[in-house]
């Protein structure tokens, strides 16, 4: 009979259909891929069910056991479909867990920080050799009276020295015993208003801004800054100005820089000197920058003229100062080799981003 030699194929089949269905599904990876598989062997005319169709030819006894053995395989595959899917719904997720996920080892996104202005490092650094020393740091205003900025410090009205320092005045009314308002054109006011305040012994440096009117060129700004100091005691003499300064010269351009003091003037004080220093770029052999004569000048100083003291108040037969003045952007130009002052003052980011 053609039945019974095909009932015992049934088994097999079902078997050979079991691996092949398996085999399929494990390829599948969508949505759309499972439900054709669902469709090809478990649907309604699916292949499973295709098979069963032949079950009607079977010995009565055998069909129960046949079919539930197909029932079985219809369950295992159907299990199958369910954990496959599992699987891939847990792929995806880890996929989209991993394309979230943060490397906290990457470098981070570049901030753009901003820096101190190199004036600023320079005023900084001038400030800190001073204080390391012992002086105090003292500011003192911009807009300043004729009486501190020239009449306390031994530069009287008619004085021809007021001509080097041509500044701006402000369209204010002189007040009698202050003078004309004017922006102050160095920071030596400072020392008059600290020593009227504060009785011997004084010690300071005060930095700030000053002005002149002047044309600007490569050397010149009509903005500026200086520092100023004073030290007022009842020994001070000219060895510890130079002992100071030399101190000074050698932490800020290197300890085997010498120094040199030239006579010169300046109204508020006596004897006044011009300080240089050896030139750092050919060790004083001579070079452009310091034009061939080996020194650079860096500063002005000198003991504190008698009238100057009598004018705060200070007894000169007990008391004696030196002070000194300097230009910070000078220093800076002499320190990193800059050629125009100018461009301190350009806003030129690439100019500036050179002193981080
Ligand atoms: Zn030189």
């Amino acid at each position: 009979m053609a039945d019974e030699t095909t009932a015992p194929d049934i088994p097999t089949q079902l078997e050979a259909l079991e691996r092949e269905a398996e085999a399929q599904l494990s390829a599948c990876a969508a949505d759309a891929d499972f439900n054709e598989w669902r469709t090809t062997y478990l649907g309604r005319s699916g292949k499973v069910t295709q098979l069963l169709r032949g079950l009607g030819g079977l010995p009565k006894e055998e069909r129960p056991r046949i079919g539930q053995l197909a029932n079985t395989v219809k369950q295992r595959l159907a299990a199958a479909l369910e954990a496959q899917q599992a699987q891939l719904r847990r792929n995806e997720h880890a996929e989209a867990l991993k394309a979230e996920a943060l490397d906290v080892t990457l470098p981070g996104e570049p901030v753009r920080a901003g820096q101190l202005h190199p004036i600023t490092q320079v005023l900084n650094e001038i400030l800190g050799i001073f204080e390391r020393m012992g002086f105090h740091v003292v500011e003192g205003p911009e807009v300043e009276w004729d009486r501190y900025n020239f009449a306390l410090l031994n530069i009287p009205a008619d004085h021809p020295a007021r001509d080097m320092w041509d500044t701006f005045y402000v369209d204010a009314e002189p007040v009698s015993n202050l003078g004309s308002m004017l922006l102050r054109t160095h920071t030596s006011p400072v020392q008059v208003r600290v020593m009227e305040e504060t009785p011997p012994p004084v010690r300071i440096v005060a930095p700030g801004r000053v002005y002149r009117n002047e044309a600007t060129d490569a050397s010149h700004e009509a903005i500026f800054y200086q520092i100023e100091g004073l030290a007022v005691d009842d020994r001070i003499n000219m060895g510890d100005l130079k002992g100071v300064l030399t101190a000074f010269a050698r932490q800020l351009f290197g300890g085997k820089t010498r120094v040199r003091f030239n006579c010169s003037y300046f109204p508020f004080v006596e004897p006044g000197a011009e300080v240089s220093i050896s030139c750092h770029v050919c060790s004083g052999n001579g070079c452009r920058v310091c034009k061939q004569t080996g020194w650079l000048e860096i500063l002005g100083c000198g003991i504190v003229h008698p009238n100057v003291l009598r004018a705060v108040n200070y007894d000169p037969e007990k008391y004696s100062g030196f002070a000194f003045g300097l230009g910070v952007e000078r220093i800076a130009m002499l320190k990193y080799g800059i050629d125009d002052i100018r461009y301190f003052y350009g806003n030129d980011i690439r100019f500036l981003e050179q002193f981080r």
